[in-house]
Order: C-alpha cells, then sequence, then structure tokens
C-alpha cells in the first residue's frame, strides 16, 4: 500500500517542478526572516529572487551543525516564538546542544511523512506498534509516535529501557510492529531467550529500525530471531527527525521523500558533487519546513543514490544505508576509502568474520594498506592453497570496490582487539 499514491509515485518532471518552486519560497524565507542565511547571501552576493533552476542549488552555501550551535537557542528560527509549538533538541557527541523547532503545519507535515513510512514497510492501521525510543528532547519517540497515530495504527508508547517489561507488554498487548534502535531489537532477542520466551510465538511481525547505523548481515540476524521484517528508516533532527527516507517492502534501500527534502551527495573533501551511484556525504535541504528550514545541510552522514527504479511503484530516489560518518574516512593514495566498505565485502565471503583491522602505513612515499581479517578455525588450520585462494579472493573484491590495492593477512579468531559500540579498526600510522 503507498500512503500517498499522487505524491509518492509523482512523474519526476513534476516532481521537479514541485521541488523548485518549494526551493524558491524556501530560499525567499530565511533570506527575509534568519539573519545568518540573509548575512550568507549577501556575501555570496546572491539575489535570492533569481534561483531559476534547481542547478542554482549548488551556489547555495552550505549549513554546518556548527552554525546551529553558534545560533544557540533560536537564532535560525524563521517564525517568531509564538508561532513554534515544539522544540526538540539533541546533545550531540560534543555535548553542546542545538535546538530546532516546529510550527503546527510543520508538525502536521512530519506526523505525514512519517505516516507514509510506516506504510511503505507495511504497517497499516490494524497494527499495534510499541515505540521504544526515548520520548523526550530526541526527536524518534514522537516523531514515529504522531506519525503512527496519523496512520490509525494503536500506539503504546512505551519509551526506551526496561527490556523485560517491553517484552512482557509485547506479549500481553500483542504488539505487531516494533519501532527501536536495530541493536537494541537483538538484545530484545538475547533477553526474549534469557526468559524462555519463543520470539516467532509472539504477534510481532514487523520492525522499524533506525538511529543508528547497520548492516545486511544484521537485518538477517534480526529477522530470523525475531521472526519479523525489518526496515531501515532515515531521519535527523537537524532537518526533521524521523520521515526523511525509509524502505518499502523490497527492502532494497530508502525511498527518500523528495517532496519535502532536496538531497545532494557530495565529496566531503573537495564539496564537488560525487558521481551519480559513488558514495559520498548526504546533504539535506528543507523544501517545506516552517519554522526551522535549512539550506544545504551537511548531514556528515555517507550513503549513495540508488540509480534503478523500485518495483513498488514510488518515484523517489532511493539511498542506499548509511554506511558510515565523514569522520571516518580516509584518503588512501588520493582515494576516499571508508572502512564500511570493507566491512560489507567481509560480511559476504563466506568463513571471515567480521572482525578486522585496517593499518596503512606509508613506505617510500606510497601508502600501504593492509586488511587484517579473522577467519573462523576450519579455514585458518586449512591447506595453504585454500587460504591464498581465500587472500586472492577478498584482494580482487577490495580492489574492485575500493579503487585501489590493498595487502590482506587472515589471522586467527579472537585475535584482534574487540571494541564496544563504534569501534576504531583504522590503524593509521603515516605521519602526514
Ligand atoms: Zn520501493
Amino acid at each position: 500500500m503507498i500512503w500517498e499514491n499522487n505524491k509518492e509515485c509523482i512523474s519526476r518532471e513534476d516532481l521537479e517542478q514541485l521541488q523548485l518552486e518549494r526551493l524558491q519560497s524556501t530560499i525567499y524565507r530565511v533570506g527575509t526572516h534568519v539573519p545568518f542565511y540573509r548575512k550568507k547571501f549577501n556575501e555570496l552576493k546572491l539575489e535570492y529572487d533569481k534561483i531559476s533552476s534547481l542547478d542554482d542549488l549548488r551556489r547555495l552555501p552550505f549549513t554546518l551543525k556548527q552554525d546551529l550551535r553558534d545560533n544557540y537557542p533560536y537564532g535560525l528560527f524563521a517564525v517568531p516564538l509564538r508561532e513554534v509549538v515544539r522544540v526538540h533538541s539533541s546533545s550531540g557527541t560534543t555535548g553542546m546542544a542545538t535546538v530546532v523547532g516546529y510550527s503546527q503545519n510543520d508538525i502536521k507535515t512530519w506526523s505525514n511523512l512519517v505516516a507514509r513510512i510506516l506504510c511503505a514497510a507495511g504497517v497499516t492501521h490494524d497494527d499495534v506498534i510499541q515505540i521504544a525510543f526515548g520520548y523526550g528532547l530526541f526527536t524518534g519517540g514522537f516523531g514515529l509516535h504522531y506519525g503512527a497515530e496519523r496512520l490509525g495504527a494503536s500506539v503504546i508508547p512505551i519509551s526506551a529501557g526496561n527490556t523485560k517489561r517491553q517484552i512482557q507488554i509485547m506479549q500481553d498487548f500483542k504488539t505487531t510492529a516494533l519501532v527501536c534502535t536495530p541493536s537494541y531489537a537483538l538484545k530484545m532477542a538475547d533477553v526474549m531467550m534469557d526468559m524462555g520466551i519463543n520470539p516467532h510465538g509472539l504477534s510481532l511481525r514487523y520492525g522499524l529500525f533506525g538511529a543508528e547505523p547497520w548492516s545486511e548481515s544484521m537485518r538477517r540476524e534480526i529477522n530470523e530471531r525475531l521472526g519479523i521484517r525489518a526496515t531501515d528508516n532515515y531521519g535527523l533532527s537537524e532537518v526533521m527527525g524521523p520521515g526523511v527516507a525509509g524502505e518499502c517492502q523490497e527492502c532494497n534501500g530508502l525511498h527518500i521523500n523528495e517532496d519535502h527534502f532536496l538531497v545532494e551527495v557530495i565529496d566531503p573533501e573537495t564539496l564537488e558533487p560525487v558521481e551519480p551511484g559513488e558514495i559520498g556525504e548526504l546533504v539535506i535541504t528543507t523544501l517545506t519546513k516552517e519554522a526551522f528550514p535549512v539550506i544545504r545541510y551537511r548531514t556528515r552522514d555517507l550513503t549513495r543514490l540508488l540509480p534503478d527504479s523500485c518495483p513498488c511503484g514510488r518515484t523517489f530516489k532511493k539511498m542506499s544505508r548509511i554506511l558510515g560518518r565523514t569522520d571516518d574516512m580516509l584518503i588512501i593514495k588520493g582515494v576516499n576509502v571508508f572502512p564500511t566498505q570493507i566491512e560489507a565485502i567481509l560480511f559476504e565471503i563466506e568463513g571471515t568474520e567480521p572482525h578486522y583491522n585496517l593499518v596503512v602505513e606509508r613506505e617510500h612515499n606510497e601508502d600501504k594498506v593492509t586488511v587484517m581479517v579473522e577467519v573462523v578455525e576450519s579455514i585458518f588450520f586449512d591447506a595453504m592453497k585454500k587460504q591464498r585462494a581465500l587472500i586472492d579472493m577478498i584482494r580482487k573484491r577490495l580492489a574492485s570496490e575500493l579503487g585501489i590495492g590493498v595487502d590482506v593477512r587472515l589471522v586467527e579468531e579472537k585475535t584482534l582487539e574487540r571494541f564496544e559500540g563504534k569501534g576504531n579498526r583504522v590503524i593509521d600510522k603515516r605521519e602526514l
């Protein structure tokens, strides 16, 4: 089912016209109401009533997280505070908060876009949705909550934490859809096992996961262990919160709500657009936000736009799952390399463990990369010939994906250091 057929299946031509009109009015809005943008436009000598095509987007300035911090708390709002009905805030890793606001219309739009994403994932008004995101200044809980109500589903606003109680409620209230982070879904599966509960005996059918990067193999594990269909969705509070993009039931990339968000993928070093389909930093311009519009917001999230049209019928472009953060990017032999690319390949190769290290050295003025890969015991003690074949295969796959040659070394299971959460798997010995 498609929540808004006339919008989500719009022709590309009509969409681009709509995007241009909305871009023009957004630029006018921020140029007249937000001193930060007015100053930037003036510096660039940008006559903002002369934006006549979507390509003109590239003439506009970027907005950084630091700009939000510098204008803390309300400096980037485009409406007076009396028109703001909701405020959310994110603390970020460095602790300095950023603040975002919503008008009455913004909340309506937000709810509707989240309803689209729930619907795309297969959820309907007949479902019972358990929202295990934190409710509060973080946009996850309230974003999904309003979207689920808009859809007409039955919402259980349980919020985060207390896993045993979550599972008890899931059993008693016959939850059919779970909303949380993918890692929390796996934790629930573990706790169910400890409690002697078989997840396949529950009513659970759907999982809508977001708010952290995850992998295809993690999806498989969640699907198998919980007996559900897991879909990915994406959003960030600086742009709106959840509802920016989400997967349909093809489970192969996230449709971007392009009638409300204009996206670009850029090289984080040169700030130029990458070639179509290449990995780069996602940059988002809001097209309909009233209280807190952003122009070319640099998300620091890495993704790629997928070229193919989707069998589901939606015409909105799809992006791949988030592949990492720009902070993780390495430049090796002048090529941008993302550790997550390596991880994705290792996941697909039989016998390798998802534990690896990447060692970068500089020898005779040339970068040298060694990927240390843990392999299962049976392979590690296998004949040299088999090991060589595996090394060759990994090396070829990595070379074709990364565009640079790397060395590969197999190491025994459990020899590489384990990290809690996002580990730093890169050992850069270059003195740059
Ligand atoms: Zn689709």
